[in-house]
Formats: C-alpha cells, sequence, structure tokens
C-alpha cells in the first residue's frame, strides 16, 4: 500500500521482531534469527517470516553453530581467522575474516542454506556484514560477493540481502586506522561508493541502515551544536542519493538502568531507545528529532518502493516493551507509517 501526503509517497516501515517481545498496538509477522556462526540453532515453531541476522565480527566468534561439528565441512570459513590481542595481550579474541575469499563467499551461502534447511524457513531477509578494510578492498569484496548471491537467489529467488554499515567492534590491532572504524563499509561515503558499485555490476544486494552506527563513524558527537545540524543535513544528503538502495533500517540507542539502591549504569547496545542515541553521540536534546525528520525526507521520496525493514535493536531486558514502544511513536510522529 502507498501513503501519500499532499502528494509526497511516504516511508512505510516493516517492523522485525527483535527479541521477540510483542507490542500492545504493532504486531508483525516476521523474526529476527541469529544465524552467527556460534548461533544456537534456533527452533522457530511459529508460522512467522524470518531475517536472518549474520555474522557480523563484533566481539569475535567461535565455531560453535552444531552445523560446524562434522568433520572436513566450512573449511575455508573455519581457517580464515585471526586472533586479536585485546586488553594489553590478557586475553585474546578471534575474528572469522569475512569475504576474504572467493571459496570464502561460496561456503558462507552453503552455511546459509544449511542453516535454513535445519530450522525449516525461506528468509524474506538476509543481513549480511562488511569484512575489515585493511584485509580486502571493496572491488575485491563485491567479486566475492556476487558468488554469494547467485548460489542464494538459485535456492531463495525473493529473498532480500541487505549489507548493514558496521562500526563497533573489538578488532582493534590495526595502527594505522587509529580511531576509525576497521570496517570497509562504515561511512556514508563509503555507502554511496558501494551503491554506485551495486548499479554498476547490477547486483540484488541492498542497504540496511544503522543510524546510530552511521553517526557514531562520523563522530557526529563531537560536532557543536552549531555544526551538529549542518553534519546530519550532510549525511542525509547522501542518503537521499542512495536512498533506492536502502531497503532496511536499525534504530538503538544508549540506555540507562538504575539499580535498587539507586546507583546508574549505562548500556550501549542493545538495552535501549533511540532517545538514548543523544547521550550516546552526546547530542542536544532536540537532536533525535531533527534526525529523524532529516530522515523521513532522504528516505521517503525515493522512485522505487519505499518500504523499510525495521530492526528496532533493543532487548527485552528491563523496560525494552516500554522503550519499543516510545520509539514507534516517535517514527510515526516523524511521519513514518507502519
Ligand atoms: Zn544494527
Amino acid at each position: 500500500m502507498e501513503f501519500r501526503i499532499l502528494g509526497i509517497k511516504m516511508s512505510k516501515l516493516i517492523l522485525v521482531n527483535f527479541d521477540k517481545f510483542k507490542l500492545d498496538n504493532y504486531s508483525s509477522n516476521i523474526d529476527e534469527i541469529c544465524a552467527k556462526f556460534d548461533a544456537k540453532m534456533a527452533v522457530n515453531d511459529n508460522d512467522n517470516e524470518i531475517s536472518l541476522h549474520t555474522e557480523f565480527c563484533g566481539g569475535g566468534s567461535r565455531f560453535s553453530n552444531t552445523l560446524f561439528d562434522k568433520e572436513g565441512c566450512y573449511q575455508e570459513l573455519k581457517s580464515q581467522t585471526e586472533e586479536v590481542y585485546y586488553r594489553n595481550g590478557n586475553c585474546y579474541i578471534h575474528f572469522p575474516l569475512l569475504w576474504i575469499s572467493k571459496e570464502w563467499s561460496i561456503e558462507f551461502a552453503e552455511y546459509i542454506l544449511e542453516f535454513c534447511q535445519k530450522i525449516k524457513k525461506t528468509p524474506k531477509v538476509i543481513e549480511i556484514h562488511p569484512p575489515f578494510k585493511d584485509k580486502i578492498n571493496l572491488d575485491e569484496f563485491l567479486i566475492h560477493y556476487e558468488f554469494f548471491e547467485k548460489i542464494i537467489l538459485q535456492k531463495f529467488h525473493n529473498v532480500n540481502i541487505l549489507i548493514e554499515n558496521r562500526t563497533g567492534t573489538l578488532y582493534s590491532n590495526i595502527e594505522t586506522l587509529k580511531n576509525e572504524s576497521p570496517f570497509l563499509i562504515s561511512r556514508v561515503e563509503d555507502l554511496v561508493e558501494l551503491s554506485n558499485k551495486i548499479r554498476l555490476k547490477d547486483l540484488r544486494l541492498k542497504i540496511t541502515l544503522d543510524l546510530p552506527q552511521l553517526l557514531n563513524s562520523h563522530k557526529i558527537g563531537y560536532s557543536t551544536p552549531q555544526k551538529l545540524k549542518k553534519d546530519i543535513h550532510e549525511i542525509m544528503r547522501s542518503i537521499k542519493l542512495i536512498n533506492h538502495h536502502i531497503k532496511g533500517l536499525h534504530l538503538w540507542g544508549y540506555g540507562t538502568e538504575i539499580k535498587s539502591d539507586g546507583e546508574k549504569r549505562y548500556h550501549v547496545a542493545h538495552f535501549a531507545g533511540f532517545e538514548g542515541i543523544i547521550k550516546y553521540v552526546n547530542l542536544p536534546i532536540e537532536g533525535q528529532n531533527v534526525i529523524l525528520r532529516y530522515l523521513v525526507r532522504a528516505l521517503h521520496d525515493c522512485q522505487n518502493e519505499n518500504e523499510y525493514y525495521l530492526v528496532p535493536e533493543i532487548f527485552k531486558k528491563l523496560n525494552g516493551k516500554d522503550i519499543l514502544n516510545k520509539l514507534m511513536l516517535q517514527l510515526e510522529e516523524s511521519g513514518f507509517k507502519f
């Protein structure tokens, strides 16, 4: 269905159930399922559709999913890893090196197919993540990715394959990057370049925009209040240029837990609501509505269908349900439809 206000198409959000909680005024028939290399095989016994969240290299990953148990299977996935020393070498983290070779991409597609077969589901969405940029460049990534896409689309003709922009990870051994994100696709200019190359190569790949991670990678929090509006305006202007390649949206923030003794504890991901983004990226209070309104304008007027899968990355813990209800209202007030 298309929504129009004064002749302008409005953006419609399709809610994806994250952390499986039910809201009073909103329902969804699509569940997010974790398909990381150390995911437990989910038993999803309802009729809902699924959105697979695949390996994202946040804190490393062991290959503890039972699909890796068979001897001799997925050799390339299991061998392409790097151990990164953390906290002055006191512990190390084991990171899979995503998209590192053609063989890796083929095995990754086979892993996704086997995963879906095991849980007896046809995915509506498969979310993938970018590799580390000290390992592989964008052209190499897309050459490897294409093998993955072909295999997946042969089996799941209508699936949406979405890549998420990434910033936060414990992968931090890259001297030359200093405080930059180690991921190949982090900043808005990375997304624009990706979009151009997707078009040239005629790929089906689309983007799911993780807004908090995007703002972080631009260090928006370091803007002065005067510069803030300009910075967000610039970012959203670029988002508008590539809105035809955006098909998903991730929102989360920064949460506060008040302990019984009155002590405050802060959580970054994912206990929180979008209002927390102000604190997380250190925005002045009026910042959040400015961002959402810019976002609506950047997304709503695109040529193609303008429906976006919304993954509100908020955990049920604490008062997750209240936070999510509030976020949904805030999105509606900003001009999104459900
Ligand atoms: Zn995300």
